[in-house]
């Protein structure tokens, strides 16, 4: 249970004068002094629960402080704390076992998280096709390394300008805001045979890779229509391109399934995973590769790897991690779950004059918000923020509800735990929060 803090105001005090917070302007940030957690709540300092609407980074999927999951990091702990990572190990075989039985792809390359997840994903692709450029798109975020943070599309890539070489960058399946003047309609055509152009344009024979998150994460839950991964896998197939999926933010349970590719019925060719892989608790991301790149590697040197690559303590979250999810039917429960969330988005956006979209899928979604349904003028511009957009964090924080927002949007990513009763106080906290929106904007 939460407790009060004997000594809260030292301990953010040291934390701003001897650490620096990440993604922030350091006299800007107001964080929460956090002190534990227990499903789908995780407490202050001041003794307080907050219902954690987001799951930190949409990433504790299995919720807070699971106790299979923490069973197993102490067991591993008391066991073998480090190995190298050209040591075969216990926790190595098991969990590379598994991400090939849940993806249907052949061998794993553990990394320390998403990024560098990608950043290897991309060498690979480079390596094994002997071509250079990567088509990314701009609404995307692959993560905060050079590399990475080089092939994301949104903001966060400005300050390293101009990057790595070779990134390439195409339009999103955004069908609330298809490019370019265009429908929904013409978009669900254009948004992959514009694709094909880009490549015509920029040479066939020196695009390595298409890299795209399964379901675009924090830009916006973007749902891409049913017809846009089999052209894409057959665009990728067409030109002998390999198509990367991120599922760092959509895989692992977040859609209901292990990937949210598998809603699709197509296999990439590489996947990238971390966040849900051990739900947090430990560091850990994979590059999942099929049977043709495995095999390159097993007479092609594997430039890649770092101290901690496949550190058995974070392999045996992973494990026991994905042991929650199948034991406690944490997947169907998201399906089942999701349902009830879509009817009550789709019933604030019938309700509240500020809601112009609302995107579901599984316990991942996302409501946008407008200054106007009809010309759908953002309630606070790209990039940006507004004074609509900042009541509304406030009532939410007011009410100790933990929620995601960025630009006009606000997302619903709860733990994969959570309870129907949960999940329904948390959004009535939304409800309040939007009422309080329209009065400013009607
Ligand atoms: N890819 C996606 C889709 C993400 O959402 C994120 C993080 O939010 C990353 C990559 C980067 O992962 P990490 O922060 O573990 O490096």
């Amino acid at each position: 249970m939460p407790e009060v803090h004997p000594n809260t105001d030292q301990v953010i005090a040291d934390n701003r004068e001897y650490t620096l917070f990440s993604w922030s302007v350091q006299n800007q940030t107001h964080p929460i002094h956090m002190t534990g957690g227990k499903g789908s709540y995780f407490f202050d300092a001041d003794g307080k629960s907050w219902l954690d609407m987001a799951s930190q980074l949409i990433n504790i999927n299995v919720g807070h402080q699971h106790p299979k999951v923490l069973q197993a990091i102490k067991d591993q702990v008391d066991k073998m704390c480090f190995a190298g990572p050209s040591f075969a190990t216990d926790v190595r075989a098991e969990l590379g076992k598994k991400l090939s039985e849940v993806t249907g792809l052949a061998k794993s390359f553990f990394t320390l998280g998403g990024s560098e997840a990608n950043e290897n994903a991309m060498k690979m692709a480079r390596l094994y096709t002997g071509r250079d450029k990567i088509i990314t798109r701009y609404r995307s975020y692959h993560g905060a390394t050079m590399g990475s943070m080089s092939a994301s599309g949104d903001p966060r890539r400005w300050p390293v300008e101009p990057g790595i070489p070779g990134i390439v960058r195409v339009f999103d399946p955004y069908m609330y805001r298809p490019p370019m003047g265009m429908t929904a309609e013409q978009w669900e055509e254009g948004s992959v045979s514009h694709i094909e152009e880009v490549i015509q344009m920029e040479g066939p024979h020196t695009i390595a890779a298409i890299l795209v998150e399964g379901i675009t994460g924090s830009n916006g839950i973007l749902i891409p229509p049913d017809s846009y991964y089999p052209r894409l896998r057959a665009l990728c197939d067409k030109y002998g391109i390999v198509l990367i999926t991120d599922e760092v933010m959509s895989g692992f349970g977040r859609t209901g399934k292990w990937l949210a590719t598998q809603h699709y019925g197509i296999t990439p060719d590489i996947v990238t995973c971390a966040k849900g892989l051990t739900s947090g608790y430990m560091p850990l991301g994979a590059v999942i590769v099929n049977q043709e790149i495995a095999d390159y590697f097993e007479n092609h040197f594997l430039s890649g790897g770092l101290t901690y690559s496949g550190h058995p303590v974070s392999l045996a979250a992973a494990i026991a991690n994905l042991k929650v999810y199948e034991d406690e039917n944490l997947f169907e429960h998201t399906l089942e779950l999701g349902k009830h969330l879509g009817e009550r988005l789709e019933a604030m956006k019938a309700k509240y004059a500020c809601v112009g979209d609302v995107r579901y899928i599984g316990l991942f979604s996302v409501l946008e918000l407008v200054k106007d349904k009809a010309t759908k003028e953002p309630l606070a511009p790209f990039n940006g923020t507004s004074p609509e957009m900042g009541k509304l964090a406030a009532y939410l924080k007011s009410k100790h509800i933990y929620a995601y927002t960025r630009f006009n949007m606000i997302w619903v990513c709860p733990p994969l735990v959570i309870t129907k009763e949960e999940l329904d106080a948390g959004l009535d906290a939304y409800e309040e929060a939007l009422a309080l929106v329209d009065q400013m904007i009607l």
